[in-house]
This record gives C-alpha cells, structure tokens and sequence, in this order.
C-alpha cells in the first residue's frame, strides 16, 4: 500500500488487485510487463494500471469458461490416449500367443488342432475387441470435435459486445496492442453519440438500445478490411483503421457521420423516428505510442468536437502536422 501510495496511485481495487499480484508475482506475465513500464518511466501511472487490469483480469469471467472447455477437450484425449494403449496391448497380447503356438507347433504337432481353436478363439477375442474400441474412438473423435466448436465459440462470446454483435472493449483494446506492436500505420476513431441521454429520457431505454444497435451496424458496414469496429463501452464506439494518412482517417469520419446523421430508427406501431448525431475524435498512431496515449489523445480530439457543437469530426493533433508521421 505503501509503495502505491508513492507512486501517487489510488487505493481503488483494480488497482489494488495489479499491485498485490505484481509483488505476488500472482498473474502470469504481469510482473515482467509493469518492470518492462517502469524501466521506461520510474513512476507508473493511471492509464498504464488501467490497461494492466484490462490485460490480465478484465476477461476472469470469460477465461474461466475457456479453461472449463479446454480442461474437457484434454479428458476426451486422454480418453483416446487410453484406448489408443488398450488396443495396442491387446495387439501384444495376440502377437505373444502368436509366437506361443509357432514355438509349440514346431514341437508337437500332434497338438495342432487345439493350437489352432485356441488361436481362432483369440482372433475373435481381438477383433471384437478392436471393433469396440473403433466405436469408442468415433464416440471420442465426435465430443472432441463438439467441444473444439464449444471453445471457438466460447472464443467469438469473449470478444463481442452482447447488444450490439460488435467487438467489445477486450477484443478491440488487444487488437489495438497488437497492431501498434506491430508497428504498422494506425489511425484511431472514437465515436460517442450526442445528447444521447436525451434519446433514453424521451424513448426509454430499450429504443436506446435499438439505436446503438443501428449505429453498431454503420460502423461495421463502414470497417473496410483489417479495421476493428467495437463499443468502446455505453454509448461510445471506436474504428481501428489501417491506414497512414490522417485526411484518410478523417474522411473515414465524415463518410461515417453523414451516414449516422442520414438514420433513423423507427419505433413500431406508428411511433417515433429517432435520429441522432455522433461526434468523433481522431488520431493517427505515432511510432513507439502505447494504445492508452493513442486512446488518450483520440478521447482528447473527441472532447474538442463536442466542445466545438457536436455532429462533427476534430483530429489530434489538428491537420495538417500529424499528416508525415508514417513517412
Ligand atoms: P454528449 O453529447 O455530451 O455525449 O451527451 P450524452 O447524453 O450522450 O452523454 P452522457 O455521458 O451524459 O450520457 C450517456 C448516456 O448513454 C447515459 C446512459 O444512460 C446511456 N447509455 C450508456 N449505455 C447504454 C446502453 O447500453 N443502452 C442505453 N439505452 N443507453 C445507454
Ligand atoms: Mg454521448
Ligand atoms: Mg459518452
């Protein structure tokens, strides 16, 4: 606590929880992380324990039912394993009597035709054998490819925002990371609707609901190839857009809110057409930039449109200076 007091962070319980299982090394991944953040900078700050909490607990939840699956998915192959060494034993065993009765009948023959029912008798043993084992592998090759679906499934859950089918906070915040770790040109929208509060207020909530979802649809219709659309959280969206022009990304902005601005949700039985605007904030990734100064500086451009009257894109930093970053 004490340590956390020096670096000037708040005793909150996410940030409780990235401390005690830094100094616990409790969280696989997390120790070597926050030494790799405090090598760059001695003083750790909100936005890095904030992106640490969504790295490492965040998905608990969802990471709880991956194990659950995946611990299935090991039964039924140690299961398979298991048959894969009965029928293999049987074969020995078989191979054994084999060479039993060669070493006899070499000896006696006059024994040969009690050899012979002995070794018809286990031929018949073996195969009955080996067809149920067949049939219990079909079985096990059947719950293994169920519970390989179960698991992608249960992957797909884990990264999509259940409302609105697009990607949610945990999906978008790794593909962010991986992309600029990648280091390849990014631009980042954020998208927050206006007054939207008004919209609940008027409407009620489920009409609120139904008009995130349609905002959810532009957005995902707009993504070209390689961007990530998702809800940021509430009412609030972001684009990941591979690009390296910002009067691109920016265009990507306009295009987006004349569509959003152009909609209309229609409440059934003759009732109201709600129309909304959005505002949105962009950024274009400087090389080395952390997802949380990007998201930062996106959320920084944003506050401007809403400052500036809504319905409008605003960048950071302005154009045209962040233009030749990626050239
Ligand atoms: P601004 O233009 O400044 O963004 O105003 P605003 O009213 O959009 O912003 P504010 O932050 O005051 O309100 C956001 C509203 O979004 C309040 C909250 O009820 C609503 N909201 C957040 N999540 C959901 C949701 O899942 N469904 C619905 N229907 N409303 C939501
Ligand atoms: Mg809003
Ligand atoms: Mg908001």
């Amino acid at each position: 606590m004490g340590s956390m007091l020096e670096h000037g962070l708040s005793p909150t319980p996410a940030n409780y929880l990235v401390w005690f299982s830094y100094h616990g090394d409790s969280a696989p991944g997390l120790r070597a992380e926050l030494e790799r953040q405090l090598a760059a900078q001695p003083r750790v700050t909100q936005a890095v324990m904030e992106e640490l909490h969504v790295q490492f607990f965040t998905a608990d939840h969802e990471a709880l039912s991956l194990r659950e699956v995946a611990a299935r998915l090991e039964v039924a192959v140690h299961e398979a394993i298991g048959l894969v060494q009965d029928t293999r034993e049987d074969a020995l065993r078989y191979g054994g009597t084999l060479a039993q009765a060669s070493d006899r009948m070499g000896g006696e023959p006059e024994s040969l035709n009690a050899l012979l029912r002995r070794l018809a008798a286990e031929t018949l043993e073996v195969s009955r054998r080996s067809e149920a084992a067949a049939r219990n592998l079909a079985e096990t090759a059947r719950k293994t490819q169920e519970l390989r679906h179960e698991l992608a499934e249960a992957r797909r859950q884990a990264g999509t925002d259940p409302l609105t089918g697009l990607a949610n906070r945990r999906h978008f915040d790794q593909a962010l990371r991986e992309q600029l770790a990648g280091q390849r040109p990014t631009a980042l929208l954020m998208v927050d609707l206006d007054h939207f509060k008004a919209v609940n207020d008027t409407h009620g909530h489920p009409a609120g609901d139904q008009v995130l979802c349609r905002l959810a649809d532009i957005l995902g219709e707009a993504a070209p190839k390689g961007a990530v659309a998702a809800r940021f959280g509430g009412e609030e969206f972001s684009l990941m857009l591979p690009c390296s022009q910002l009067r691109e990304a920016m265009n990507m902005a306009e295009q987006i809110r004349g569509r959003i601005a152009q909609a209309a949700v229609e409440l059934p039985e003759g009732g109201a057409r709600i129309s909304v605007t959005a505002s949105f904030g962009v950024a274009m990734a400087i090389p080395g930039e952390r997802p949380a100064q990007l998201i930062a500086r996106a959320d920084a451009a944003l506050y401007e449109a809403k400052r500036g009257g809504r319905n409008r894109a605003c960048s950071d930093p302005p154009p045209p200076k962040a233009e030749s970053v990626w050239n």
